[in-house]
């Protein structure tokens, strides 16, 4: 027993009795569809990563990071998928991981944009050091000021400054960072200052 490619319903003859496509039929129509859906998914990759610098989580890396590792794995799915559907092989339980996974990245997006957007919480003043700097790369962001850390158990924060606070802070420098709690408690940095 084989299941259509397309729409997952068991088959006995080449056309499928429920959406009435042929094998050949239904493996075009599949691969078309994880091409439009991956596409659909990179867009959300990208509205991601910009949403995540907006308003700039204090676990800004870690959370980078996870993406990451989502993009690539779903990435490395979605091919997977595609080189079975080929080989007319079962696909039906991969394509409805990958089909759930598309969302994910507007959703986290939506997440972080809401939890800065909507945050009405007083803003948590807190005294800091400065005790290194890093650049990443020459994405917008990914300068970071390593800064004594104010929470319980953490030596450390890295902060996300821009280009203009990233040159203005050296090693051994006072500062304020300027914390929110976020409106999902997702903490993020408002901006650094001088004492
Ligand atoms: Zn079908």
């Amino acid at each position: 027993m084989t299941r259509c490619l397309d729409c997952g319903s068991d088959r006995i003859a080449d056309q499928c009795p429920a959406c009435g496509l042929t094998s050949a039929a239904a493996e075009l129509v599949v691969r078309r569809r994880i091409v439009k859906r991956t596409a659909f998914f990179l867009v959300g990759i990208i509205v991601f990563v910009a949403a995540s610098q907006i308003f700039p989580a204090l676990e800004l890396d870690s959370i980078q990071i996870f993406g990451g590792v989502v993009f690539f794995l779903s990435l490395a799915l979605g091919y997977w998928i595609d080189y079975r559907a080929r080989k007319h092989q079962e696909i039906e339980a991969l394509k409805r991981i990958y089909f759930g996974m598309i969302p994910v990245p507007w959703i986290f997006a939506g997440l972080l944009f809401l939890n800065g957007k909507l945050d009405n919480s007083r803003p948590v003043r807190v005294p800091a050091t400065v005790v290194g700097k890093v650049a990443t790369g020459a994405f917008p962001r990914s300068r970071r000021l390593i800064v004594t850390s104010w929470r319980y158990g953490r030596p450390f924060e890295h902060i996300a400054v821009d280009q203009n606070d990233f040159d203005r802070f050296q090693k051994g420098d006072d500062i304020i960072v300027q914390a929110q709690k976020g409106a999902v408690g997702i903490p993020w940095v408002y901006g650094v200052f001088r004492q």
